[in-house]
C-alpha cells in the first residue's frame, strides 16, 4: 500500500473533519483523527482507512464522521493526528449492515474493532483492494477435440478423458471457478493445458452463456404440507417477518427453501442460506447449485481469502443470486436481499465461540428486519429460544409433520445398561441387533461423540494416569501412530510404553473412543466392511464426500462415527442407527444438555430409514428412565421441547431468563480472582437494577491451555437492565488496574464453557 505524505494538521482552515475509527484493538471506543486538508475523499462510515496507533500504522475502519468549525478547537483536537489515508472511495458494507454493526455493538458490548474482524472478510482487513478479479474459463482446443477423436488419449487418463467430454458438453467453456462442481480435478486439467489441449481465456461481464451449472429442473410434487409452508412464506417475501420451519428430518425441508429461493431469484433479489458446516455436506450445497441457473456463491473456513473476497464482492455488486455459507456468511453484504434462510437452526456451529461471541440465529432476525425480508429458520429440533420466541409470537411456526417420501416408522428401543455385561462398549443386545441388521443386509450407523482410541491411559501397576499439565485433564490416548493428545487444548506427545512413575510396561487404555469401538467391532464382525468418519479421519479435503460416497454405493456395512454423522446426510439403506453412550449428555453440568441430547438423537435416528426400509434406533445407557428419553421416543421433539422449556422457567434459566457473563483467564489463578471480584465490586454500586450475580465460579474446565479460567454470571429477566447496567460500568472495569493482569470478556447469551 502506498502511504500519502503525512499532511500538516489543517489548523488554519475553518471547518474540521473529525474521523472515529473503529481499530482491532480489544477496547470498547473508537479513535478520533484528524482529516488532511483538501482531502480527495470524502470520509464514510464503512470504509477503511489507514491510521498511525501508538508506534505502527494500523487498518481501521470509519465509524463516525463529525465536522466541526473553528471554534471548536482545543486543545484536544490539537494533539489528534491526521489519517494517513483512505483506502476506500465507497463504504465497503450497505447501510443495513452498518445499522447492524451498530446495534451488534450496543447488544454484545463487543469492542468495535473486534465487530469488523467478523463483518469483513480477512483480505479486506488487511488491506488488500476490494476488486473482483476477472473471471476465466476453460474451453476445448481443436487440437483437443482432434486428439479426443483419433483415439490419442492414454486409455488410463480417465479424467482427462472425462474433463475433454464435459468440455464437448459446453461449447461456451466452464468457468474456472465452477470447475470442482463438474468433479474436474485441477491437476488433469492443467496436464491438459500443458498439452494445449484446452485453453483458459479471461471473460467479460457480457459473456453470459458460460456454463457454470449442470441445471437439474425438479420433477418433485410438493405434498400439501410442503405447499402451504411455501404460501405462508412467500405472502411475506417483501417484509420481515421471522418463520421457524418445524419440519421432521426428511420432510422435505430443503425442498422448501429451494421453491422459495426460486420465487426470490425471480424477484431479481438474492437468497442468503446459512447452513452448520458445509465441508461435511457438500452435496446439499450441490442441490442448491444444481437447481438454478443462476450464480452461486459459497462462504465458508474452507476458502482462501481470495476466494471469501470474491463470493463477497459477487454478493455486494448483485452477480450472486444465492450465497451459501457458514456462520460468518451472514455478514455478506446484498444489493437485493430477498430472504435468509437458516437450515440446522439449533446447530451450535452458528454460535461464533471464539473472539467477538455472537448467535447467527439471533444476528440474522436482527439483520432481516433491518433489510425488511424474510427470515427462515429450519429445524426438526429446534433450539428452546426459537420455540420460545414462537410462544411469544416472535416468531411464525410452520409445522412439515411427515416424511416427504412414504417412508416405514422408526422403532425405538433404549438399553439399561444396569447391571448388564459389556463387550467393548457393546450390550449382548446391540451386539444381536446389529447382526440382524447386517444379515437383512441393512446398514449400520453407531454413533459414540468421543473420538480416539480411549479417553486415560493408565498405568496397571501404580495406577499412574497421562494427563495434560496445561489443562488438568486427560489426555486421549490414540492408538494409530501410538500418542496422547488433549482434547482441550490440541497439544500432544508421544504415548509412554513404560510408567514414568513406577517404570512398569503395564500402560492400559481405559474407556471407548470411535477408533478402539472400530477396532471392536472389526474384531467382532470380520466380515462387515467397517469404517470410521471423525475428524481423525477426515483431514483430507474430500475425505467427507468419500465417505459419503461409499456408504451411499454400499461399500460400508458399519459406520462409526461421532456427530459429525449426525449433520445432514442422506444414507438411504441405513436401518440401525445406536448411540453407544448416552450417559455423558444425561449427566452433564450444563443445563443446556439435556435439550442438545435430545437434538442428537432427532437428528441421529433422522438418518434411519429414510427409504422404505424399517428403522431401528438403540440407546445405550445407565440412565434409561430419564424423562428426555421418553418424550423424544413416545411423543417427539415438540413434546420434550414443551416440558424442557417449562424447566427452564421453573429453574428461571434461559431462555425464561438472560444471561450475560464476565470469563476471565490468566496463568496466575489470584489475578483471575483479584479482577472478578473488583468486577463485581463495581457491578454491585448498582443493585438498584435487577441483575443478579452469580459467582465468580470456576469455569467448568478450570484451566485451559496452562491458564486458569473463572466466570462471573449476571441473570435478569429483563434485558434492558441487564444492559444498563453493563453501559454503567463497562467503561470502569476496562479501567481497572487488576483488567491489565488478565484477558477478560463479556459474553451475552453465553453457551456451553469455551
Ligand atoms: P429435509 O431437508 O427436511 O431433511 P429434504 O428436502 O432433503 O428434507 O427431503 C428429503 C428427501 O425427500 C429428498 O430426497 C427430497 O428430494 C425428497 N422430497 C422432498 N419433498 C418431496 C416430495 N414432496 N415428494 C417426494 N419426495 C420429496
Ligand atoms: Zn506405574
Ligand atoms: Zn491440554
Amino acid at each position: 500500500m502506498a502511504g500519502i505524505e503525512a499532511p500538516q494538521l489543517p489548523l488554519s482552515s475553518e471547518n474540521y473533519c473529525i474521523v472515529k475509527v473503529a481499530v482491532p484493538v480489544p477496547l470498547r471506543r473508537v479513535f478520533d483523527y484528524l482529516l488532511p486538508e483538501n482531502y480527495p475523499i470524502t470520509p464514510q462510515p464503512g470504509m477503511r482507512v489507514q491510521i498511525p496507533f501508538g508506534r505502527t500504522t494500523k487498518i481501521g475502519i470509519i465509524d463516525e464522521v463529525e465536522s466541526l468549525d473553528h471554534s471548536d478547537l482545543d486543545t484536544q483536537l490539537e494533539k489528534l493526528k491526521p489519517i494517513t489515508q483512505i483506502l476506500d472511495d465507497s463504504p465497503l458494507i450497505t447501510e443495513s449492515l452498518i445499522s447492524l454493526y451498530r446495534w451488534m455493538g450496543q447488544y454484545y458490548h463487543a469492542p468495535f474493532g473486534e465487530i469488523w474482524q467478523t463483518l469483513l472478510p480477512t483480505a479486506l482487513l488487511k488491506g488488500k483492494p476490494a476488486k473482483l478479479s476477472r473471471s476465466s474459463r476453460w474451453t476445448i482446443t481443436d487440437i483437443g477435440r482432434e486428439s479426443l477423436e483419433s483415439g490419442k488419449l492414454a486409455k488410463s487418463a480417465v479424467k482427462q478423458k472425462l474433463i475433454l467430454e464435459q468440455l464437448i458438453k459446453n461449447p461456451t467453456g466452464i468457468a474456472h471457478d465452477k470447475i470442482k462442481d463438474f468433479d474436474i480435478p485441477y491437476s488433469s486439467l492443467k496436464n491438459l493445458a500443458g498439452k494445449k489441449w484446452v485453453s483458459r481465456d479471461y471473460i467479460t461481464d457480457n459473456d453470459k452463456n458460460i456454463a457454470s451449472q449442470v441445471n437439474l429442473p425438479s420433477d418433485i410434487q410438493l405434498n400439501d404440507e410442503q405447499l402451504s409452508a411455501i404460501e405462508t412464506v412467500s405472502q411475506h417475501l417483501d417484509r420481515y417477518t421471522a418463520f421457524l420451519l418445524f419440519g421432521v428430518t426428511a420432510s422435505g425441508k430443503t425442498e422448501v427453501y429451494l421453491r422459495l429461493i426460486q420465487q426470490v431469484i425471480e424477484q431479481q433479489r438474492q437468497a442468503l442460506v446459512l447452513v452448520p458446516e458445509i465441508g461435511l455436506t457438500p452435496q446439499t450445497l450441490r442441490r442448491f447449485e444444481q437447481r438454478f441457473n443462476v450464480s452461486v456463491v459459497t462462504l465458508h473456513s474452507g476458502m482462501s481469502e481470495q476466494q471469501r473476497l470474491q463470493s463477497w464482492l459477487k454478493a455486494k455488486n448483485g452477480e450472486a443470486k444465492i450465497i451459501i455459507g457458514t456462520r460468518s456468511a451472514l455478514f455478506a453484504p446484498l444489493k437485493n436481499p430477498g430472504i435468509i434462510i437458516i437450515d440446522e437452526e439449533h446447530d451450535l456451529s452458528f454460535r461464533q465461540q471464539q473472539g467477538f461471541r455472537y448467535s447467527a440465529r439471533d444476528v440474522a432476525m436482527v439483520r432481516a428486519n433491518l433489510e425488511k425480508i424474510p427470515v427462515l429458520l429450519g429445524s426438526a429440533s429446534p433450539s428452546l429460544e426459537s420455540l420460545s420466541n414462537v410462544s411469544k409470537g416472535k416468531i411464525k411456526q410452520i409445522e412439515l409433520t411427515q416424511k416427504a417420501q412414504n417412508t416405514a416408522s422408526l422403532k425405538y428401543r433404549v438399553i439399561d445398561l444396569k447391571n448388564q455385561p459389556m463387550n467393548q462398549g457393546l450390550s449382548a443386545d446391540l451386539i444381536k441387533s446389529i447382526k440382524q441388521h447386517l444379515q437383512q443386509k441393512g446398514q449400520v450407523l453407531l454413533f459414540l461423540n468421543r473420538r480416539g482410541y480411549a479417553p486415560v491411559l493408565l498405568c496397571h501397576q501404580c495406577g499412574w494416569s497421562s494427563s495434560c499439565q496445561r489443562c488438568d485433564t486427560h489426555y486421549t490416548y490414540h492408538h494409530q501412530n501410538d500418542y496422547l493428545q488433549c482434547h482441550h487444548c490440541g497439544s500432544s506427545r508421544k504415548a509412554p510404553h513404560q510408567c514414568p512413575q513406577c517404570q512398569c510396561d503395564q500402560m492400559v487404555p481405559v474407556g471407548l473412543g470411535t477408533e478402539r469401538l472400530t477396532e471392536s467391532i472389526k474384531h467382532l464382525f470380520p466380515d462387515a466392511k467397517t469404517a470410521r468418519i471423525d475428524r481423525d479421519t477426515t483431514r483430507r479435503k474430500s475425505a467427507m464426500q468419500d465417505f459419503v460416497s461409499s456408504v451411499k454405493a454400499g461399500e460400508i456395512d458399519i459406520l462409526v462415527g461421532t456427530q459429525m454423522l449426525a449433520k445432514g446426510h442422506h444414507f438411504p439403506d441405513v436401518t440401525l442407527v445406536a448411540l453407544i453412550d448416552m450417559d455423558g449428555a444425561l449427566y452433564s453440568a450444563d443445563f443446556r444438555a439435556p435439550e442438545y441430547a435430545a437434538q442428537l438423537i432427532t437428528q441421529v435416528s433422522g438418518r434411519a430409514g429414510r427409504a422404505d426400509k424399517p428403522g431401528e434406533v438403540l440407546i445405550q445407557t445407565h440412565h434409561a428412565e430419564h424423562s428426555m428419553l421418553h418424550q423424544i421416543i413416545h411423543s417427539g421433539y415438540g413434546e420434550f421441547a414443551n416440558s424442557a422449556l417449562n424447566e427452564r422457567v421453573e429453574a428461571e434459566l434461559p431462555p425464561h431468563t438472560f444471561l450475560a457473563m464476565f470469563q476471565a483467564e490468566s496463568p496466575q489463578m489470584a489475578h483471575v480472582k483479584y479482577f472478578l471480584a473488583d468486577v463485581k465490586q463495581i457491578l454491585d454500586r448498582y443493585s438498584n437494577l435487577k441483575v443478579e450475580l452469580l459467582g465468580p465460579a470456576p469455569a467448568v474446565y478450570v484451566k485451559k491451555a496452562g491458564k486458569f479460567r473463572y466466570q462471573l454470571f449476571l441473570q435478569t429477566s429483563s434485558r434492558n437492565q441487564l444492559h444498563q447496567l453493563l453501559e454503567l460500568t463497562l467503561g470502569d472495569i476496562e479501567k481497572l488496574k487488576s483488567a491489565s493482569r488478565v484477558r477478560w470478556r463479556v459474553e451475552i447469551d453465553p453457551v456451553g464453557d469455551s
